[in-house]
């Protein structure tokens, strides 16, 4: 084989593009009920960008971005995730101007990219969904947003979804904590991970995030920031637990969840499950969080947000089964000789005009073979022509599941087919 893909991509085949566009269907109608526009980013943004938002310890930007400079020496890179391009935005098309409707709800699709050693739902390109809401601190956004992640989820036939949800307070309880975890992690500093060393000085959230072992063992008895909580934080963590009540929504409070940078608040959460497309294994689906500082960070005012995101990849491996999605033909189109061939373009462009998904023989094949094609296709009608039929202007129309035929006449398939349609 002289070309291969580059390592870690995927082609998205016909067959398996239905899925994609389903899962994007279902997207657009949920988050539309919600207000949520859709929003298109750049997928390569100023390196800054991304070093800004997720921090320099974070592992997507010490180890996992796309870099490089361009012909002009810029520092760009293609985007790890979605959150920080659309915050760019915001920030650069001043979406928090008084003409703007508050919050500012967008959703956004599409590809991500990081270098990262492939394996089964981890690849180098890969595609999130999220979504991301500007402009309002209240719980009952944070509590809508995790049900229309549900609803997301739910509508695609997600089962045995388990929602795990935290608070990181405010920046008075944050500090708190920060403080209690350095107490807690300097003594082990020796056998932390080379990286958690570093995180101790830079970032000690980040350490319970640590995916090493060892690290993984000291982190079991770390402080729980549930004890650092001032009073205004707790009483909004339960006051949003009041909510998710309400809207019978089952989750489980994860104290050791953490999401490392400075910008979160209050409210994270994840949607995680346990499936046999992942040994059953407990993987998180779905991941967002309330990021009051991000939008500051990157030169805008200070705003508050919430967003989150999930790796469409996974989401299809878990789907898998349940998708059986198959697009049918409307009309195949049966000619006999050439006079039929050359009177069919204009016939499947009606057709098509009319509305109907609508095909043809393009190899000048036998009548048994294009019959073979239209079962193959699903065709739900053929219709056939030839000399014949030609010549009395009609054609031989056949419903492919039950077998009826019957001539009509040319001039007026498609508003006969229309009308077996209806019936
Ligand atoms: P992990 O712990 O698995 O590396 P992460 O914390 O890096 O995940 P996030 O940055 O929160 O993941 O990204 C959100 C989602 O994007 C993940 O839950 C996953 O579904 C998806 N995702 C992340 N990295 C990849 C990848 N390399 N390939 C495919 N999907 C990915
Ligand atoms: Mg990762």
């Amino acid at each position: 084989m002289r070309y291969q893909k580059p390592k870690g991509t995927m082609d998205i085949l016909p067959g398996e593009s239905q899925k994609w566009q389903y899962i994007e269907d279902v997207a657009q109608k949920v988050f539309n009920r919600y207000r949520f526009s859709e929003i298109r980013t750049p997928i390569f943004e100023s390196y800054e960008v991304f070093e800004r938002s997720s921090g320099d310890t974070s592992d997507i930007v010490s180890k996992e971005m796309y870099d490089f400079k361009d012909k002009g020496d810029r520092h760009l890179a293609l985007r790890p995730e979605g959150t920080a391009g659309v915050v760019r935005a915001y920030v650069e098309n001043k979406l928090y101007g008084p003409e703007h409707i508050k919050p500012y709800k967008v959703w956004y699709k599409g590809p991500m990219f990081r270098y990262e050693r492939p394996q089964s739902g981890r690849q180098r390109q890969f595609h999130q969904i999220g979504v991301e809401a500007f402009g309002s601190d209240s719980p009952e956004l944070d509590a809508e947003i995790i049900s229309m992640g549900l609803e997301f989820l739910g509508q695609l036939g997600v089962k045995n979804l388990k929602v795990a949800i935290n608070t990181l307070g405010d920046p008075e309880s944050r500090q708190n904590y920060h403080q209690a975890l350095v107490d807690y992690f300097t003594p082990f500093k020796d056998q932390l991970s080379d990286d958690s060393k570093i995180r101790l000085d830079k970032n000690p959230l980040r350490i319970l995030d640590s995916k090493d072992k060892n690290d993984q063992k000291i982190v079991e008895n770390a402080p729980s920031i549930l004890d650092y909580l001032n009073d205004e934080s707790q009483s909004r963590f339960e006051y949003l637990k009041s909510l998710l009540d309400d809207l019978n929504v089952n989750y489980e409070v994860d104290h050791t969840m953490v999401r490392g940078l400075d910008y979160y608040n209050h409210t994270i959460f994840e949607f995680m499950v346990t499936d046999p497309a992942f040994n059953n294994k407990e993987i998180t689906v779905l991941a967002g969080g309330r990021y009051n500082g991000l939008v500051s960070e990157l030169g805008g005012p200070e705003t508050p947000g919430i967003g989150f995101g999930l790796g469409v990849e996974r989401l299809l491996l878990l789907l898998d089964d349940n998708l059986n999605l198959t697009s049918d033909l409307d009309v195949y189109l049966v000619t006999i000789g050439q006079k039929a061939e050359q009177a069919s373009v204009k016939i499947l462009s009606k057709l098509r005009a009319a509305g109907f998904s609508a095909d043809k023989d393009y190899l000048q094949r036998k009548t048994k073979a294009q019959f073979k094609t239209a079962n193959n296709l699903n065709a739900k009608y053929t219709v056939t022509i030839g000399d014949n039929e030609l010549e009395n202007d009609t054609a031989n129309v056949k419903n492919m599941a039950t077998g009826d035929e019957h001539p009509v006449s040319l001039e007026k398939l498609a508003d006969e087919l229309k009308r077996i349609e209806d019936k």
